[in-house]
């Protein structure tokens, strides 16, 4: 029976340790960290994870604002609030919440985002800098895959790690962080030839694709570690799933995530952390 990874343990355990130190930042230095949202657009999705992120930030002490708009809004419009945002001493991390509404160039909006606010770790500086070997925040979800590694202390360098899926918000941070952390990475994606083949092979396999149920237990090597960040509600489903077919890959893994309750906790946990990380960094500088 494999170890389960419990992103609802783990993320209640990291956000206790935010919450103990957000306390002793603030009566220390009177500062309480505090993180702003852009919000553009009508997507249900970003709307539940922002709100998401407002409780998760109240129940830790941080102070969490929310700057909606209208999916008609100019690209203009949003970055004049981003340069509000970033010259706003007393705002600590800025999330733009991906994705933007169609007209809207993301990666353009996220270049002008201050790298010591980049809480999300998604701007385009913050990937350089991850690539460069800086030091840098990095992707909320990919970082929380690697942490719940460590927290069950599951070893990482020497490891085949395999990512399927290659998006600037997931895949391909998820690939430069295991590769940080010394794995050997290969990264496929829709136009990899003979998939299996190659997830066959990983001794830590990573589902980053957004196809529900895809991977399934044929396509894991017996004794893997399966981290699956998918989070899809089928057709006519009643419930959510994952990217890997979690019975059937239940049978062959040594650990997974299960779906949900897995790699989806993790995210929010790591931004309020990032959050609670650049304000302390602040107030060293105040
Ligand atoms: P995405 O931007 O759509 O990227 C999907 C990736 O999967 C692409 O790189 C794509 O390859 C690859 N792919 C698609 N079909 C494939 C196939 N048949 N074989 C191999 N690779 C294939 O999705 P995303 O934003 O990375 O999200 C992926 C999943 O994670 C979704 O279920 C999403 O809901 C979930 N997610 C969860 C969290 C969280 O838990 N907090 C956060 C973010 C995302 P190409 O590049 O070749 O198109």
């Amino acid at each position: 029976m494999p170890i389960i990874l419990d992103g609802n343990q783990t993320s209640k355990a990291i956000r206790a340790d935010v919450r103990r130190e957000v306390d002793e930042l603030f009566t220390r230095t009177g500062i309480r960290p505090c993180i702003a949202a852009i919000l553009a657009g009508d997507n249900p999705a970003s709307q539940k994870y922002v709100s998401m992120k407002e409780r998760a930030s109240a129940a830790a002490g941080i102070v969490s604002r929310t700057y909606p708009f209208p999916s008609t809004a100019s690209q203009a419009e949003v970055e004049e609030t981003l340069a509000a945002l970033n010259a706003d001493q007393s705002v600590h991390g800025i999330l733009v919440q991906h994705p933007l509404p169609k007209g809207m160039n993301e990666p353009e909006v996220l270049a002008k985002l201050l790298p010591e606010k980049d809480v999300d770790g998604i701007a385009p500086i913050s990937m350089g800098r991850l690539l460069a070997g800086m030091s840098a925040f990095h992707a909320c979800t990919p970082a929380g895959m690697v942490e719940l590694l460590h927290r069950y202390n599951l070893p990482i360098a020497g490891k085949h790690a395999v990512v399927v899926g290659r998006s600037v918000i997931l895949g391909k941070p998820l690939a430069l962080l295991l590769l940080q952390e010394n794995a050997t990475v290969t990264v496929c994606h829709s136009r990899t030839v003979d998939l299996a083949s190659i997830t066959r092979q990983a001794d830590i396999l990573c589902a980053a694709i957004g196809k529900p149920e895809f991977i399934t237990g044929d396509m894991i090597k017996p004794g893997a570690v399966v981290l699956d960040a998918g989070y899809n509600r089928p057709e006519g489903a009643s419930k959510d799933v994952g990217d890997v077919h979690y019975d059937s890959a239940f049978e062959v893994a040594s650990a997974i995530t299960p779906v949900p309750g897995g790699v989806g906790p993790m995210t929010i946990a790591m931004l309020l952390r990032n959050t609670l990380r650049s304000a302390q960094r602040a107030s060293l500088e105040a």
